[in-house]
């Protein structure tokens, strides 16, 4: 299980491991906590015979954390097909996460090509099956008369960092859910 780190405002900074988590609680800089489900972490034994435990809450706020207020996120096929569903997004096949399937592979499809001047940006890119994007080719979607499904936009940090956890806690998504831009077209985990 994964500890969403926040800064002190509210905005997503990591994902941690517990033991990084009660870390942060033992140096006294976590602020403030939420989430319905804390945990326990054991440590040493004292003199006393007397173990040590640390309750650690799946939502913690650290202090001297800041975030840039112009987050970009990394662009990575990972996180481009987590964003897509594992889906092309133009004949709608669907892949798993190995991203093969048989002779298809999923790939990463810049929607105006590369060779007419598009980005390798997030608003630019879709994940495409090889059979699609090798059709498609140097075109645009309009050259190619071929549709997308759904039009790609770049995740907010919140979105940003569901896409990066696989294992997200009901109580972590409700709170990463309820500022996701609205733009989104998965399904909630
Ligand atoms: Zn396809």
């Amino acid at each position: 299980m994964r500890i969403l780190r926040l800064t002190k405002s509210g905005l997503p900074l990591a994902w941690v491991s517990r033991e990084e988590a009660a870390t942060l609680y033992v140096k006294g800089q976590v602020l403030w906590s939420i989430g319905d489900n804390p945990s326990s972490i054991y440590g040493g034994v004292n003199p006393l015979g007397e173990r040590s435990c640390l309750t650690l809450s799946s939502i913690i706020a650290c202090d001297g954390d800041t975030r840039k207020r112009n987050f970009v996120p990394a662009l990575t096929n990972r996180l481009l097909f987590r964003r897509d569903d594992y889906r092309c997004m133009y004949c709608g096949y669907e892949f798993d996460e190995s991203h093969h399937s048989g002779a298809l592979t999923l790939t990463r499809d810049h929607i105006r090509p590369r060779v007419q001047g598009g980005r390798d940006v997030w608003t630019n890119v879709i994940s495409a099956c090889s059979r699609c994007n090798h059709h498609k080719g140097g075109r645009t979607p309009e050259q190619a008369r071929m549709e997308l499904l759904a039009i790609p936009f770049e995740p907010n940090v919140f979105e940003f960092m569901y896409l990066a956890n696989r294992h997200i806690r009901g109580d972590q998504m409700q709170y990463l859910q309820a500022r996701f831009s609205g733009q989104r077209y998965w399904q909630a985990a």
